[in-house]
């Protein structure tokens, strides 16, 4: 057995970050920039004011109250016509440009109107600049904006498409072909003849891919037969950026993925000292990275969680310290038991957080088919070789969420 450490560098090491393109801005959420994006134009591009209310000349409001005359009504996306001369105010809506002359805004609420609409009567003093946000006070020219590695969440797009810029350039998604072998695997609905097991894996896998930010690319269900291993593999590798497969690769009579792959890529197989999950494949095939996980559905999904998704993450252009899930401190709630066995054990827990700390339970059954307990789990509990936690110790917790 290789400690865990190992098998995840081994796998690093074989992902390589996928050449960047260019996107438009509505396709980017998600994806990794690569340049260092500098501000074209001013945001705001013009001084402008924060509030309804009237622009006026602060030294005439000094001594307030005091009665202005109205130069005029001044609205959003239009050039001023106006000048507010000594003694006058103008009417301005939020996001107008702000009139020669003025140097203030009173906010509405503090002003009122004649019935005639000719005058205002403003209720207080004001300082110069009040309500007024300048030209450039969130972006200046040429300033930047983010730099390469930045993960392009909503707020980042709205910077851009605020700057005029509509395509970003960035590290495109993964498209990753999902797999599943096996013999006694059926789709659909129908009655389950004896010996065989829906395939979930493939499903779980799919989806995992979607939440990881790649493109899943379903390759289908295929029977424990060499050949059809062989063409659906060939197939992935010439459409996919990376392939899982899912089961075949243990040490089973019928385990066909092992062979194909070790005639057609270059391997590594790995006992990992871990539990679930301690059987991996990784290797290249034509250069692409092929992860082959075990069969059994947890041991499947904690196998992603651990080599895929960081593998694909930094093929994405993910920043080296966001591979991984979060890794946090935390208490154990509840005994998690285990027997010494030289492995490191992943147990499936909820955590809850309550003062300053998460609180781990189990999450369910912990056998690697035992798929619900990981469906209700929202943490992997790491629960070093031993005897097991109990209630009040400390445990690493990799947050899923
Ligand atoms: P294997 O790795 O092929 O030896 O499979 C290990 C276990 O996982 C067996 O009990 C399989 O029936 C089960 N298994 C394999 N593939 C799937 C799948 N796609 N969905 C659900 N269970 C599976
Ligand atoms: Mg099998």
């Amino acid at each position: 057995m290789i400690p865990l450490a190992e098998a995840q560098e081994r796998v690093l090491a074989g992902c390589e970050v996928l050449d960047e393109i260019t996107v438009a801005v509505g396709d980017a959420r998600g994806l990794v920039t690569t340049e260092t994006v500098l501000a074209p134009e001013l945001v705001p591009p013009f001084d402008n004011t924060a509030m309804d209310g009237f622009a006026v000349r602060s030294a005439d409001v000094a001594d307030a109250p005091v009665t202005l005359g109205i130069a005029g009504t001044i609205p959003a996306g239009v050039p001023p016509d106006i000048t507010v001369e000594a003694g006058q105010a103008a009417r301005i809506m939020t996001g107008a440009v702000i009139p020669p002359g003025a140097d203030a805004v009173v906010m509405v609420e503090l002003t009122e109107t004649s019935a005639d609409g000719t005058e205002v009567t403003v209720a207080q003093s004001v300082p110069e600049g009040n309500h007024i946000r300048r030209a450039g006070e969130d972006l200046t020219v040429g300033q930047t904006v983010f730099g390469p590695g930045e993960v392009l969440t909503p707020g980042h797009l709205g910077v851009l498409t605020s700057l005029g810029m509509y395509q970003v350039r960035v590290r495109p998604k993964a498209r990753v072909g999902v797999m599943s072998t096996g013999d006694e695997l059926v789709e659909g609905p129908q009655a389950l003849e004896k010996g065989q097991i829906r395939d979930s894996n493939r499903h779980t896998l799919l989806a995992l891919l979607a939440e990881s930010g790649c493109e899943p690319v379903d390759l289908g269900s295929l029977a424990d037969d060499e050949d059809e291993i062989s063409a659906g593999l060939q197939a992935g590798v010439e459409k996919c950026d990376a392939l899982l497969t899912s089961g075949g690769v243990s040490m089973g009579d019928y385990d066909y993925v092992k062979k194909v792959l070790n005639e057609i890529g270059d391997m590594s197989w790995m006992q990992v000292a871990i539990k679930p999950a301690k059987p991996l494949a990784f290797g290249l095939v034509q250069g692409i990275p092929v992860f082959g996980l075990p069969g059994n559905p947890v041991s499947s999904m904690v196998s992603f969680e651990l080599f895929a998704r960081p593998g694909l993450r930094k093929m994405m252009g993910h920043p080296s310290g966001s591979w991984h899930r979060p890794l946090v401190m935390g208490l154990v709630a509840e005994p998690l038991r285990r027997r010494s066995d030289g492995k490191t054990h992943f147990a499936r827990v909820r955590v809850e957080y309550a003062d300053g700390h998460y609180h781990a339970r189990s999450a369910g059954g912990q056998g690697s088919h035992q798929l619900s307990a990981m469906a209700a789990a929202d943490a992997l509990a790491v629960v070093p070789d031993g005897e097991g936690l109990d209630v009040g110790d400390p445990v690493s917790l990799l947050i899923l969420r």
